[in-house]
């Protein structure tokens, strides 16, 4: 489609869809205006998926709008859209409580401790939250989601600069379901908060066995690219407590690029010398 008519489209076809589920509106060159936004919300009261990535040109109107038109949805991605304001996405979480997954990344005005405060409030149902680059999120916020969202299972705070441990140990001990964690360049990550993420597993899988749950749950990826505060040990903690951790060519779920220190961590597929210190038993996988 020419991206240059399609805002007018969007004008002409949102009366016609009333029983629209699903809007994908990606664009190469951002032509979606607030007017247009403004009739789908009004008219596509249905929506469940709405995907506004990249529209550069919406302002605040169009979250408002969304907020009050579609309560059902469940998957909002918004990445990019650098206009946003906070209070509009918290305005927005506080309606639009169904939410599974929320793209937010690159949102830097947006997302604020007190826009992740209304999402740890209001979406209790959230999966999967992309904060990437946020640069404004700091513990406060985090801390909210992990006690507010305990079914997230992927979280993206790569570039979150201001975050430290505490977020993550937060994360660790109120979301058992958490199986993705991007970390990539959020430089105060320490090992406190390697041991944590280790130490929840080993909890979990007591807890699944009294339970009968499954043991092959735990982290599935894991981005600490340029954490350079880690140490071997302590990654090698979180490797050996969740077997779907691999550094191996190919499977690269523990992602450690950047990390020079890190080199002598290997997940399970790789034979490891003795020396390995680990304070949690290898899995028999
Ligand atoms: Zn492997």
């Amino acid at each position: 489609m020419c991206s240059k008519n399609m805002n007018n489209l969007v004008l002409s076809l949102a009366p016609k869809f009333t029983k629209l589920q699903t809007l994908i509106l990606r664009q190469d060159k951002p032509q979606l205006e607030d007017n247009a936004v403004e009739a789908v919300a009004n008219f596509c009261r249905d929506l469940q998926i709405l995907d506004l990535s990249k529209s550069f040109k919406l302002t605040d109107s169009s979250l408002y709008a969304v907020a009050l038109g579609c309560r059902d949805l469940t998957k909002l991605n918004i990445s990019g859209c650098s206009a946003f304001s906070d209070n509009a996405l918290a305005y927005l979480a506080s309606l639009c409580r169904k939410l599974k997954i929320l793209n937010l990344c690159g949102c830097v005005k947006a997302v604020s401790d007190t826009a992740l405060q209304a999402i740890g409030h209001y979406c209790n149902e959230l999966q999967s939250l992309n904060l990437g680059w946020c640069e404004q999120v700091s513990d406060v916020g985090v801390m909210s989601l992990a006690y507010g969202c305990p079914d997230l299972r992927t979280l993206d705070l790569c570039g979150c600069l201001l975050i430290t441990d505490d977020s993550v140990i937060a994360l660790a001990d109120r979301c058992p379901h958490l199986r993705s964690l991007g970390l990539y360049f959020c430089k105060n990550i320490t090992d406190r908060a390697m041991y944590s993420l280790a130490q929840s597993k080993v909890n979990n899988k007591m807890w699944r066995s009294v339970n009968g749950g499954n043991d092959e749950d735990g982290l599935r990826t894991l981005n600490i690219s340029q954490c350079t505060s880690l140490s071997p040990s302590a990654v090698q903690a979180v490797c050996d407590s969740s077997p779907a951790l691999h550094t191996c060519s190919g499977r690269h779920s523990l992602i450690i690029s950047g990390c020079l220190n890190l080199t002598s961590v290997h997940c399970a597929c790789c034979v490891r010398p003795h020396s390995a210190i680990s304070p949690f038993p290898h899995s028999a996988h």
